[in-house]
């Protein structure tokens, strides 16, 4: 799958494959980042509340001179936003940082399972949906029975479920239950922040098709059909991360790929953490 193809969605829209994350770009910096990301040819931003970067995250998109519907932008409802009413003016909030009148995607950032606020945060969300100023919604950090409680209480199902995801923790059986419920994945940390970057296998591959580590674990996402966002505030290291299609792995480097998870979280246990 090429880098800027698109995955449709279960909602007739449809997101680029690859796009690129702000979690962690310093304010200040943020509308740089962005204007330059867009300027080397990326066309989708990850951006979420609690990221503290949203202006910049408009700001550098009106900078690109990029017309509005060629660039899908993401951002999230922090946990202590959940509820019907406080999402919904989360979600105003979020546009006014932004200086956007819509979002493409709109997710609930956490489920928060404790505070068991999630299916009413999505009944706002919905109704976002509704208005046409979220075009598409969807979760994050949600496992199986997260999922089915929002689909059996209101019957609408989310688009894109972002978890974390990388060679040390593949979550086979949460990409089975997005697969089976038509949700699209998402990876978060697709570069496991850099800790398979030394792993023998990685590096084989990456030597023999004379690729970078970063590109091989990148790859890897979008060949196990996956949405992938890693992040990069260096120019060389977002030229990089954008160059993956014109190399492929073969199934024999899926299958050693496959062989290197581990269960390893660099982020919370979404049942835990609230
Ligand atoms: P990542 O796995 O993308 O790794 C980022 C690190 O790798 C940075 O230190 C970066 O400098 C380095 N890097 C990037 N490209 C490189 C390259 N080509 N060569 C060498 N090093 C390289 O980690 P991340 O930022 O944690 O995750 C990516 C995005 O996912 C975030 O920016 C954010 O948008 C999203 N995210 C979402 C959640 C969530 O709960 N939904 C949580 C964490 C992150």
């Amino acid at each position: 799958m090429p880098p800027l193809a698109r995955l449709p969605l279960n909602d007739g829209h449809s997101l680029p494959a690859l796009g690129f994350g702000l979690w962690q770009v310093p304010a200040p910096d943020t509308a740089d980042v962005v204007d330059q990301a867009l300027g080397l040819g990326y066309r989708l931003i990850d951006g979420a509340a609690i990221y503290g970067n949203e202006e910049g995250l408009g700001e550098g998109l009106r900078r690109s001179g990029l017309p509005r519907d060629d660039v899908f932008v993401t951002t999230k409802c922090w946990n202590t936003d959940q509820g019907y009413d406080a999402a919904l003016r989360a979600f105003d909030a979020s546009l006014a940082r932004s200086g956007l009148d819509r979002v493409d995607l709109y997710l609930i950032h956490w489920p928060c399972p404790q505070r068991d606020l999630f299916v009413e945060t999505w009944r706002a969300l919905i109704r976002l949906r509704d208005e046409g100023r979220a075009t598409s919604i969807g979760v994050s950090n949600f496992h199986a029975p997260h999922l089915e409680r929002l689909v059996a209480e209101t019957g609408v199902t989310p688009a894109v479920n972002q978890i974390e995801l990388h060679p040390r923790l593949q979550q086979a059986a949460l990409r089975e239950t997005n697969r089976r419920l038509g949700i699209v994945t998402q990876s978060w940390s697709p570069l496991g922040q850099g800790r398979s970057f030394d792993d023998p296998v990685i590096r084989a591959i990456a030597a023999r098709l004379g690729r970078s580590p970063a590109q091989v674990i990148l790859r890897w996402h979008l060949q196990i059909g996956c949405s992938v966002i890693p992040r990069s505030t260096r120019r060389d290291g977002l030229a990089e991360n954008l160059a993956l299609s014109d190399f492929a792995l073969t199934a024999g480097d899926l299958a050693a790929i496959a062989t290197l998870d581990a269960g390893e979280r660099t982020g919370p246990d979404p049942d835990r953490f609230a």
